[in-house]
């Protein structure tokens, strides 16, 4: 598929029908592609780098989100989606890996320098002169270019950069469209936005919905802070296609209302980036009885899914736990030991994804402290990721390094330990994941305090970390629980002996 080309036609084959939707702010496809030919026209008159570097897109759920990423798209660059929940520092951290370069603003960014930054409002898109649309595909995105690039947490303290080529995203959709439900659908399917842009899930949902003509709902991030209000948004929501994390999914269970009464038109459920628990499943197919509920599995630098399976009633009753799916068309699962063989069915490996939706690479690492991806016809990306294959289904055993996921959130312990020892006050510390029932459900932060603070006090350094930390993390990343220990137990080869410390109290 060429996605530009499948959205241009939706616009021009029913150019009323909602292609957004998020609170009371609607967009048409007609005004989705009239605005966003009309800023690309903007950027191709007023670009000086011919280069096409990639072009910054900040802010949360708004039409202008959606105008800006089409843009881009259609003046040849390469998008890097920013959400405004994001602190001052880590999008710092974000705009310095990228060139200086123009930074679209749909809200407020709290960080600009360097950029070119453009004001993205109605005013500004309204007096935008109209693009003639009839010779325009030659500037588009390149196949073989980037077409966005999402920045994940990495382990080094700094987030690195994935780079997914409009192939890559294109193979994805030839894909994803398939299981969407849209074939001989009459209506336009409504699907569900949970996670923001900047992660790779909503790509899941986004470009799926603009590939099947479709519309996007989404949940900002007050109303999925509060149950009364996203209750009520779901109800009015008409979603036929769910897609969010499992925790996402975990949370609305919590309430009796989740079930088919409140959505009657919700006939698909797709889950990603986290372990779904059978548990979960039973009772997303008890409270709504005409679903399916698919539970796929991807990381990032490989265009947000590769294998899927349709979780029955069956596979949701059993004991064992839930495979993650067979391989996608063009994508090949190999699982190898450490020496790099590749093992037989039902022996647990490193998980290897082979095919065309591995992304070229992190961008601007021209060295990566571990070589992650491999090169060759097609790219292999060496997931990290333990797991086994069985019948021609891909199970998933957990990480075989310091990446976890919290509430469906991607993180690197170290990540986060790298931004504790920037606080002055710190000397070492370590974070570990507490778990509850096998999943983590909080993480608990050891700290080792320099003299001047362990004067003033455990409670005084708790209130100080979280401060410091607020400023360099994104909220979902700052621990739960500090503990200051005077120093941090180690193993016999020096390291951090973190398995003594997630025992310590779990
Ligand atoms: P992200 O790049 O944020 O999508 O995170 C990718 C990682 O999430 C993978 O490498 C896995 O560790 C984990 N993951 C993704 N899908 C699943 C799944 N269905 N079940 C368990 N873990 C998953």
């Amino acid at each position: 598929m060429e996605i530009l080309k499948v959205i241009k036609n939706t616009a021009e084959r029913f150019p009323d029908r909602n292609a957004f939707r998020c609170g009371d702010q609607l967009m048409t496809y007609g005004k989705l592609w009239e605005l966003s030919g009309a800023l690309a026209g903007w950027i191709l008159e007023h670009e000086d780098d011919l280069s096409k570097p990639p072009i910054a897109v900040y802010g949360h759920k708004s039409p202008g989100m959606l105008i800006c990423f089409l843009a881009c798209a259609r003046s040849g660059h390469a998008y890097c989606p920013i959400d405004s929940s994001l602190p001052a520092n880590r999008i710092e951290a974000i705009l310095s890996a990228l060139p200086r370069t123009w930074l679209l603003e749909t809200e407020d960014c709290p960080v600009e320098e360097k950029m070119r930054v453009i004001t993205i409002t109605d005013d500004f898109l309204n007096a935008l002169p109209p693009r003639s649309t009839a010779d325009e595909e030659g500037q588009w995105v390149r196949k073989e270019d980037n077409y966005y690039m999402i920045f994940t947490s990495g382990s080094t303290g700094v987030p690195k950069g994935v780079q997914i080529t409009r192939s890559n995203l294109e193979h994805f959709l030839d894909w994803s469209t398939g299981f969407a439900g849209a074939e001989g659908s009459e209506e336009p399917r409504v699907f569900l936005n949970q996670a923001p842009f900047s992660f790779d899930l909503s790509v899941m949902d986004l470009y799926t919905s603009l590939a099947c003509g479709g519309t996007l709902f989404c949940l900002d991030r007050t109303v999925q802070a509060d149950y009364r209000k996203l209750m009520e948004s779901l109800s009015s929501s008409n979603v036929n296609v769910w897609v969010s994390t499992p925790s996402f999914a975990e949370m609305c269970l919590a309430d009796p209302a989740f079930r088919e009464e409140l959505m009657p038109k919700l006939d698909t459920f797709w889950f990603c980036g986290e372990t779904l628990g059978n548990k979960t499943a039973r009772k997303l197919l008890k409270n709504f009885p005409k679903a399916v509920v698919y539970n796929t599995y991807g990381p990032t630098e490989s265009t947000v899914a590769v294998t899927s399976v349709q979780v029955t009633a069956e596979l949701a009753a059993a004991d064992a736990p839930l495979p993650v799916g067979a391989p996608k068309p063009g994508t090949r699962i190999e699982i190898r030991d450490e020496t790099g063989s590749v093992l037989p069915d039902g022996k647990e490996g490193e998980i290897i994804i082979f095919g065309d939706t591995v992304s070229p690479g992190y961008y601007g690492q021209t060295q990566p402290i571990r070589s992650a991806f491999l090169d060759g016809e097609p790219r292999g990306y060496q997931t990290g990721d333990k797991g086994y294959m069985m019948d021609g289904l891909l199970y998933f055993c957990g990480r075989m390094d310091d990446q976890i996921k919290l509430h469906g959130y991607r993180i690197e312990l170290g990540d986060i330990e790298r931004n504790i020892i920037k606080l002055p006050f710190v000397s070492s510390a370590a974070v570990v994941p507490r778990r509850r029932g096998g999943k983590i459900t909080s993480l608990a932060a050891y700290v080792v305090l320099g003299n001047c603070m362990k004067e003033r006090g455990e409670d005084e350094a708790r209130k100080e970390i979280r401060h410091g930390l607020a400023a360099l993390l994104p909220e979902y990343m700052i621990p739960k629980f500090f503990f200051f220990p005077d120093e941090l137990p180690r193993t016999a080869n020096g390291k951090v002996d973190r398995r003594r410390l997630a025992g310590g109290d779990q």
